[in-house]
């Protein structure tokens, strides 16, 4: 199984965003109002190349982020897009000779303008996402969240993600993207609350497609949750738990914007190092095959 990481282009965002300031309404209002700006980051997709067809997650920005609804706080003053249309998914796929036809399952991590701007690429997919996100992008105030269902290509018509009351880690749904069992949708709620990520297992190893999630693997390793997410409460819970799965085996944690995701796939460098004395004294290292059961 071979996964590419695609950078879609840059995004520029308030240092704010990132890590999250104060609490409250005012943690949610410094991206707009902090003057900050981080350094430009990317903003990834990812395409697995799997026995069973591509799985496609997330399908990244699109050169028409580069105009933005100007009536809205957050895109008026919040963020920049910085990405031509050779650079979005469809065409970098095609370089590595994976052509439409071939991506059988697109998956959502949320539907964030730079994570489903790149729909349009993929129209002969089945495209997953939480049933809660697609529902949450409604009306008015989905437009107010910053959701731009008008952009989606008429045809997009998402299937709703049939979680199962499977654990795995510590999280207690999951729902399996192939019938080998190996890619894995497992809720990771915060930064939208019905956000997700997909784990791809490969061996003893396994690869955490994060999403936004964190921006960076150092937040969620910190536990600093982001500028975004509606429930500070719930956003650390998940941090606490992507801490405890990669304490449980090897991980290689790939947030969409972290600048080294990429470098940490290439090299397949786990979070393990990283993690507290405490945090690995707590687990079985090197863990048996015995210690997680794949979810079946
Ligand atoms: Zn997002």
């Amino acid at each position: 199984m071979r996964i590419h990481a695609i950078q879609t282009g840059r995004v520029l965002v308030k240092q704010a965003q990132i890590s999250g300031r104060g609490h409250g309404l005012w943690r949610q209002f410094q991206p707009v109002l902090s003057q900050q700006w981080a350094v430009w980051s990317p903003t990834f997709a990812w395409a697995i190349e799997h026995p069973e067809g591509v799985i496609v997650v997330d399908t990244g920005a699109a050169a028409h982020l580069k105009s933005l609804p100007r009536w809205h706080p957050y895109f008026q003053l919040a963020v920049r897009f910085d990405i031509e249309p050779e650079q979005e998914a469809g065409p970098q796929l095609k370089k590595l000779g994976i052509g439409p036809r071939d991506v059988r399952t697109v998956v959502l991590t949320h539907l964030h303008v730079d994570h489903d701007g790149g729909l349009a690429h993929f129209p002969h997919s089945r495209i997953l996402a939480d049933g809660g996100e697609i529902a949450r992008t409604a009306g008015i105030k989905g437009a107010l969240l910053g959701y731009l269902p008008k952009r989606w290509p008429q045809w997009f018509d998402p299937q709703p993600i049939a979680w199962q009351p499977a654990p795995y880690g510590p999280f207690a749904r999951s729902a399996l993207l192939t019938d080998a069992g190996d890619v894995i949708a497992i809720p990771t709620p915060g930064h939208t609350p019905k956000h997700l990520s997909i784990i791809v297992r490969d061996g003893d190893a396994q690869i955490v497609l994060a999403g936004d999630t964190s921006y960076l693997d150092s937040t969620m390793l910190a536990g600093t949750i982001d500028g975004i997410s509606p429930d500070e409460n719930v956003a650390r819970r998940t941090l606490a738990d992507i801490r405890a799965l990669c304490a449980q085996r090897p991980t290689i944690y790939l947030p969409t914007h972290d600048p080294n995701s990429a470098e940490r796939l290439r090299q397949r460098h786990t979070v393990f190092a990283a993690l507290s004395p405490q945090m690995r004294n707590a687990t079985t290292w090197p863990p048996s095959a015995t210690i997680m059961a794949p979810v079946m």
